[in-house]
C-alpha cells in the first residue's frame, strides 16, 4: 500500500514559492501533493529577511511574521559616508515563521506534504524517483526547488549565473530602521548588508560564485570593522549562506513525456540580480503558479502561454534592467575594478540605476 495518493499536481520543494503554489492548487479543487527535502518548514533558514514592501501587493502572511520595520536604506560606498535613501519601506521578517506559516496555510487547503523527501531525479517521461526510492509521476509538476532545481534541469532551465553568500547574525549595539548596504571594490559582483531585528542584526556578504573563497575573509573583515566602530557585538548567534541566481529569468514551462511543468521562484530565475531579493517574487509566481495548474487541471489549453506572459509582464522588466547593471559592475571589475561611481550607477538606491 503507497504511503502516498496519486495528485493531479506534485509540487517540488516548500519554501515560500512552493507552499503558495500548492495552496492556491488545493483551493481551486485539485489534490496536490508537495515534497520538501529538509524536516521542517523554513529551517534552516538561508535568507537575510528583508521583504521590501510592494505597492498593492499584499505578501501573505507577512504581517504576524513581522519583527521589525524598515524606512530607509544606508548605502556605503568603501569608507565614505552613507548616502541615505529615505523611502525605502519594509519588513524584517522570521523567515522561519514565515516559510511555517505559508506552508501551513497550504496544508489547510487540503495539500498532502511530505518533509524530509527529496527529489533524486526526474526522467524525460517525468517519473520522479524519490529519497524513500519511490517513483510518482501526476499530469502536473510545479518545480520550486530553489535555485539549483532538478526540476528546472529536467526541462533544461538552469541557473547557470549564481552568487554565493555568507551570513552571520550578530548583536546589534544601537536600534535602527534602515537597511545598511556595503559596496566596495574588494567585493566581486555583490555587496555586504547589516539587516537590523530588533536588537540583532543580520550581517553577511554575497560574491560572484567565482569567488567564493574570498567569502569569509571579506565578512570577517566587514564584521571586524563594525565592532570596531561600535556598532555590533563580537559575538555569532549563527551561520547561514546559500546561492542566490543572478541571470534573470528563464523560461517557466515546459513538458516532460505527457506532463506538464511549471517552475516558479528562485527555480525560474526571479530573483533580482543586484539586490538578491527574492521572497516577494516567490510569493507572486507561487499564486500564479499554482492558479495555473488549476486551469490546465480543468483543460484551459493557453494557461502555460498565460503563465510565460503573466511573468514575464510581471518581473521581466525589472530583472532585465537588473542583469544590464550587473553586467556593466562585472565589466568594470574585469577592467580593473569600479570606480565609486561605478559602484553607485549599478546599485538601486541611486537615480543613475534607474536612467535608461
Ligand atoms: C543568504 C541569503 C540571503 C537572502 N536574503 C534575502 C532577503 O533579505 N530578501 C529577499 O527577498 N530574498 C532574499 N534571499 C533570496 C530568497 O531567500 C529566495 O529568493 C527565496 O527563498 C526563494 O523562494 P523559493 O520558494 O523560490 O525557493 P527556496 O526558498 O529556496 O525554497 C526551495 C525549497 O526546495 C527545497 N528543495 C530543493 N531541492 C529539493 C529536492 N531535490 N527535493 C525536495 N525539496 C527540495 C529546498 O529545501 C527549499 O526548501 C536571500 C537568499 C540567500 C541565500
Amino acid at each position: 500500500m503507497s504511503k502516498f495518493s496519486q495528485p493531479d499536481i506534485i509540487v517540488v520543494g516548500l519554501g515560500p514559492a512552493g507552499a503558495c503554489a500548492a495552496r492556491k492548487a488545493a483551493e481551486a479543487g485539485c489534490t496536490v501533493m508537495a515534497i520538501e527535502k529538509k524536516a521542517a518548514a523554513g529551517t534552516p533558514v538561508q535568507c537575510a529577511e528583508f521583504v521590501p514592501s510592494m505597492v498593492g501587493v499584499e505578501v501573505a502572511g507577512l504581517s504576524d511574521t513581522c519583527r521589525q520595520a524598515i524606512d530607509s536604506m544606508m548605502t556605503f560606498v568603501e569608507h565614505d559616508a552613507p548616502d541615505r535613501m529615505a523611502n525605502f519601506p519594509g519588513q524584517m521578517i522570521d523567515r522561519q515563521a514565515f516559510d511555517s506559516q505559508l506552508v501551513q496555510i497550504a496544508i489547510d487547503a487540503g495539500v498532502e506534504c511530505h518533509f524530509g523527501v527529496s527529489l533524486k531525479s526526474v526522467s524525460k517521461a517525468g517519473e520522479m524517483t524519490l529519497s524513500d526510492g519511490r517513483i510518482l509521476k501526476a499530469e502536473i509538476i510545479i518545480g520550486v526547488d530553489g535555485p539549483k532545481s532538478r526540476i528546472g534541469a529536467a526541462i533544461g532551465q538552469i541557473n547557470h549565473e549564481l552568487v554565493e553568500t555568507r551570513q552571520i547574525s550578530v548583536p546589534l549595539l544601537h536600534p535602527q530602521s534602515a537597511t545598511d548596504i556595503f559596496l566596495s571594490a574588494d567585493i566581486e559582483g555583490g555587496y555586504g548588508w547589516l539587516f537590523p531585528k530588533g536588537d540583532t542584526a543580520n550581517l553577511g556578504l554575497g560574491v560572484d560564485a567565482g569567488q567564493k573563497h574570498r567569502l569569509k575573509p571579506l565578512l570577517d573583515n566587514l564584521h571586524e570593522d563594525l565592532v570596531r566602530q561600535g556598532r555590533v557585538g563580537n559575538e555569532i548567534f549563527y551561520h547561514t549562506g546559500g546561492a542566490i541566481p543572478v541571470g534573470g529569468m528563464l523560461e517557466c514551462t515546459g513538458r516532460l513525456g505527457d506532463g506538464a511543468v511549471l517552475l516558479a521562484g528562485d527555480a525560474a530565475g526571479l530573483t533580482n540580480p543586484v539586490t538578491g531579493a527574492g521572497i516577494n517574487a516567490a510569493v507572486i509566481s507561487g499564486h500564479y503558479a499554482g492558479t495555473c495548474a488549476a486551469a490546465l487541471k480543468g483543460g484551459d489549453g493557453d494557461a502555460l502561454e498565460d503563465y510565460q506572459e503573466d511573468l514575464e509582464d510581471l518581473f521581466k522588466p525589472g530583472l532585465d534592467r537588473a542583469c544590464k547593471r550587473r553586467q556593466q559592475i562585472l565589466n568594470a571589475f574585469r577592467n580593473g575594478g569600479p570606480s565609486r561611481e561605478e559602484l553607485r550607477t549599478n546599485w538601486i538606491a541611486y537615480p543613475e540605476y534607474w536612467a535608461a
